[in-house]
């Protein structure tokens, strides 16, 4: 299917054409017909499958269009109050969302507004008054102009959710409520989730209307584009072999995931004095911060950009290489958003855990979860070592003696020393 059988307008089609997009992703491919024809709509899909193009191109056809396909004199009224609200969890979501509106919709009349805590709010609301069509925004600073009665949110036609189940693990639930019941009742609604959770099933249940079912299986549980290993490795080795990957691979593009806060500046900053050039990015950093680092990292100032899983939500940067989990994450659906970083639109990707023995447990829930075992490498001089004990979450590195044999009763031995120094493949299953 091409891009010009799905009934875009002319404008659309040539802002896509100059993406240098032709073929249509398969969530735009189901999406876009499905909001064309003014119907509610529950995608799951995650970041990478072009879902942010599946739900711009249909709103922006719709924004220009009249009710019998005439053109809209909405667009010329002078006091414009915004006719699409697009809330999402994250400031650098909100950011590429809006960014999406403005590639997508370049050749129409259409002003969006990216609104986001962690930046003044003046301006915002001087670009309020101006006049915006598509206000993309997170719930916290919506909330705030609602407050200050700087954005009226009654005219809005469409409304949608974008990644969803990220809202609830953020807590946003409330603030969603708060927002859903300031919202004209009668409205097109779109909600986008990587995960089809029972908390998703009945958020969806209470905001859509008889929608459209579109399901895109999360493409890299499948790993048709990116290549899946793990490093079986001791937590005390993994700065070191950090450094020794990026050494002997030359790598120069290189997300690297890292559990806390303070764990992704303390690597960024081991990572750095190793002559990687390195940045952290978090929740405790400033919005000028992130989007300095996004920036430096997509313009290859950067060899390596240390995130938190929810700063790195939605992280779009077009043929990220490799992911690197540093750590792995505890819940093994952040897994899959992580690796989905890379491999995108059709493009190579790896993916590199490096899995210490107290990690094991969240490995094999994250191979549950895509139902595959993940290949097992390991780099001499790096093992695992036959002793290892596990521990808990988090204690501050370096804090623990290292582990003495026959000190954790019950404990499982890794792996025999001298073990296999090929490739395994997925050799816990075996
Ligand atoms: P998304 O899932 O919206 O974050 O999009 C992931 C990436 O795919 C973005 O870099 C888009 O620019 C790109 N993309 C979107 N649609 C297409 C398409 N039809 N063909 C190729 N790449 C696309």
């Amino acid at each position: 299917m091409l891009f010009s059988e799905l009934g875009l307008k002319a404008e659309l089609q040539r802002a896509v054409a100059e993406q240098g997009y032709d073929t249509p992703t398969p969530i735009q491919q189901q999406a876009i017909p499905a909001v064309l024809a003014g119907h509610d709509l529950m995608a799951t899909a995650q970041t990478g499958t072009g879902k942010t193009a599946g739900f711009t191109l249909p709103i922006l056809h719709r924004l220009v269009s009249g009710p019998n396909g005439t053109s809209n004199d909405r667009l010329t009224r002078v006091a414009k109050t915004p006719r699409v609200l697009v809330l999402t969890p994250t400031r650098e979501l909100a950011i590429q969302v809006e960014e999406s509106v403005r590639i997508y919709g370049k050749h129409l009349p259409i002003n969006s507004l990216a609104v986001f805590g962690g930046v003044g709010i003046n301006p915002q609301i001087a670009n309020l008054r101006r006049g915006v069509d598509v206000l993309v925004a997170t719930p916290g600073r919506l909330l705030d102009h609602v407050q200050q009665r700087t954005v009226d949110l009654s005219a809005i036609e469409i409304f949608v959710l974008d990644e969803a189940d990220r809202m609830l693990d953020m807590g946003f639930i409330r603030d969603i409520r708060k927002i859903i019941a300031l919202l004209p009742k009668q409205r097109q609604n779109l909600m986008f989730s990587a995960t089809f959770s029972p908390e998703i099933r009945e958020l969806a249940s209470g905001l859509l209307n008889n929608p459209v079912s579109v399901d895109v299986a999360p493409r890299n549980t499948s790993a048709e584009t990116v290549t899946q290993r793990v490093i079986e490795t001791d937590r005390e080795k993994k700065k070191e072999l950090l450094c020794h990957l990026f050494e002997t691979r030359g790598w120069h593009q290189v997300l690297v995931f890292a559990r806390t806060k303070h764990g992704a500046d303390a690597l960024a900053r081991t990572l750095d004095k190793a002559g990687i050039k390195s940045a952290a990015i978090h929740g405790d950093k400033s919005q000028g911060a992130r989007t300095r680092a996004l920036s430096d990292f997509k313009d290859g100032k950067l060899v390596a950009l240390v995130a938190t899983d929810i700063a790195a939500r939605g992280i779009d940067i077009d043929a990220l290489p490799y992911v690197i989990n540093y750590e792995l994450p505890n819940v093994p659906e952040d897994y899959v958003h992580r690796i989905g970083r890379t491999g995108r639109a059709g493009m190579e990707g790896e993916a590199l855990s490096l899995v210490c023995h107290d990690e094991r447990g969240n490995l094999k829930d994250i191979e549950k979860l895509i139902k595959r075992s993940i290949e097992r490498v390991v780099i001499p001089g790096f093992e695992q070592s036959a002793h290892a004990v596990p521990r808990p979450a988090q204690p501050p590195r370096g804090a623990r003696k290292p582990a003495q044999p026959g000190r954790a009763p019950g404990t499982k031995t890794a792996q025999k020393p001298g073990g296999p120094q090929q490739h395994r493949s997925g050799s816990r299953h075996r």
